[in-house]
This record gives structure tokens, C-alpha cells and sequence, in this order.
């Protein structure tokens, strides 16, 4: 497909640099530059802002990223074999496009942003994608350094992600996104659109952080839901014996024949603010 930007078909770029995908690191590449934009696009507008990319790889949606105008680009990107082809794009965008070589999951990116407007976008590597959610969720501070964040995650996971009570994906990842964002799946993504195509369908998630999400202590909140749903078809004067059990329940207001997946987020605050 003839590229937008001038820079060479993505296909060509995988080839001439060697980039056969590495199942290890969870590479699945984006070759449509249709679907990309469609992506960057859902990110809202990118023109005031900088952009944080993990795992950009042959740089498919960071082509994107920088056509849709994002001041700039900062990709964290393990595989070094991606590096000479990010330096391409680099030079086709100058000054905009910095490439980190490290590991998304060691990387401070609260420290990376300039304090400006900034957006997260990026097609996840599914083995480490819900831990760089939940990191990016759980930072001591709010609001978080992040305007959005516009995640492609396998459909399971996004599920979960947009959950709340009395739905089956319910569970820790939709209270902790219900506590802090208003997430919404944005479409999905089949596999065939991948190269090379994963087992299952993907889908792309848009998170806004709520400015004043109801006061609660992170860690508290994940030992409840911990606790609750480790064992969700349980009582929760069960499943909460190891928190406090019926005596937080009682404190919290809560019958404790109710199961897990029947409280609100607001609910699994209350919770956690009773947790000695
Ligand atoms: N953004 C590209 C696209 O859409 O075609 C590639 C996405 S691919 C699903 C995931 C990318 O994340 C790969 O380039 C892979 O090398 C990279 N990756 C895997 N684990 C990583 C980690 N821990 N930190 C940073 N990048 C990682």
C-alpha cells in the first residue's frame, strides 16, 4: 500500500531490516496505515500534544501519530533490531520523534513527559500490557501525567477493562479503570489485520482520567478486590475473611451475603477506606 507520508510501505521496511516477528515480545504488527490513523485518531487531537509509544516496532502507528501532527513522538521500544528502521522516520521527522531503547515495564514515564499536554497510544505487547495499565493507574500522584490513554489490547482484556458490576468480566482491572477513568472501547480489530495475525480479536480502549475520583488508597483498594475476587463466587463474609471479613463489611454498610461482582466501584471504596 502506497504510504501517505512518503516513507516506504511498512512491508518493505520489515524486510529490508529484518524485523520477522519474535512471539517473546509480543510482536504482531500493524502493516495498514488506514488503521493506524484510525487509532491515533481516536487518541483525539495530537497537535498540542506529545505522545508517549511503547513498542512502536517498524513504527506503523507511529507514522501515524507524528502524520496526524503530535508535536512529538516518545517511543519506548525493547527490540533493538527495530532501531535503524525508528531512525527513518526519525529523519523524516526531525526533532519530533525520540526513540528510548529499554523496557516499558522498567521506565519512569511520568519523568519522560515535558509536563505539557500528553496522550499515551500504543498497540500493546500482550504479555506485558494489563501491568503497564495498572502501573499507569496506580501512580501516587492524581491527575496522573497523562491526558488519555489509548490502549489495543486482546478483546478479553478490553472487556474487562469496561466492566462493571454484574457483568462476567467484571473484576480488579474494571474496578481500578471504574475508579479512576471513564473507559470506553473504541472498535475492534480482527486478527487477519495483524502481521502475523494473533489467535484471537483485538480492541482498541480510550481512558480519560477522572480528575477527582472518589479519595481512596490505592493499595487499599487492590487488597479488597484482591481478596473479593479471588474468590467471586463466594460470599463476601468469605472471600473478605483474610481484610477484615464481616466486621469491615459491617463498618462499609454492606450485606455480607452479597458476592463480589454485585458491588459498584464506589462500593469497593468504601471498602477499602474501612481496611485497618
Ligand atoms: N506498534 C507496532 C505496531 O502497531 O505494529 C508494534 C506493536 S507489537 C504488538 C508490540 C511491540 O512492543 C513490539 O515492537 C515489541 O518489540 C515491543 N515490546 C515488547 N515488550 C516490550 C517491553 N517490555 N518494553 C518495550 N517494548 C516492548
Amino acid at each position: 500500500m502506497a504510504a501517505l507520508d512518503g516513507l516506504p510501505p511498512l512491508r518493505d521496511v520489515i524486510q529490508r531490516h529484518g524485523l520477522d516477528a519474535k512471539k517473546a515480545l509480543g510482536q504482531n504488527f500493524l502493516l495498514d496505515l488506514n488503521l493506524t490513523q484510525k487509532i491515533a485518531r481516536t487518541a483525539g487531537p495530537l497537535e498540542d500534544c506529545t505522545v508517549i509509544e511503547v513498542g512502536p516496532g517498524p513504527g506503523g502507528l507511529t507514522r501515524a501519530i507524528l502524520a496526524l501532527g503530535a508535536k512529538k513522538v516518545i517511543a519506548v521500544e525493547r527490540d533493538s533490531r527495530c532501531l535503524p528502521a525508528l531512525a527513518e522516520i526519525s529523519d523524516h521527522y526531525p526533532g519530533r520523534l525520540e526513540v528510548i531503547e529499554g523496557d516499558a515495564l522498567k521506565t519512569d514515564f511520568a519523568a519522560l513527559a515535558d509536563g505539557g499536554p500528553t496522550r499515551i497510544i500504543a498497540n500493546l505487547p500482550y504479555n506485558v500490557g494489563t501491568q503497564l495499565l495498572v502501573n499507569w493507574l496506580l501512580p501516587g500522584g492524581w491527575p496522573p501525567f497523562y491526558r488519555s490513554m489509548t490502549l489495543m489490547f486482546q478483546k478479553e482484556v478490553g472487556l474487562r477493562i469496561v466492566a462493571r458490576e454484574d457483568d462476567d468480566h467484571y473484576g480488579r482491572l474494571g474496578v481500578l479503570c471504574g475508579w479512576r477513568t471513564n473507559a470506553r472501547m473504541a472498535f475492534d480489530v480482527p486478527p487477519q489485520a495483524f502481521t502475523p495475525p494473533p489467535k484471537v480479536t483485538s480492541t482498541v480502549v480510550h481512558l480519560e482520567p477522572i480528575a477527582t475520583p472518589l479519595a481512596c488508597d490505592a493499595r487499599a483498594l487492590e487488597r479488597v478486590t484482591q481478596a473479593a475476587f479471588g474468590q467471586r463466587r463466594k460470599m463476601l463474609r468469605q472471600s473478605l475473611k483474610p481484610v477484615g471479613g464481616e466486621a469491615l463489611l459491617a463498618r462499609a454498610g454492606i450485606d455480607p451475603q452479597r458476592r463480589a461482582e454485585t458491588l459498584s466501584v464506589a462500593e469497593f471504596v468504601a471498602l477499602a477506606n474501612e481496611l485497618e
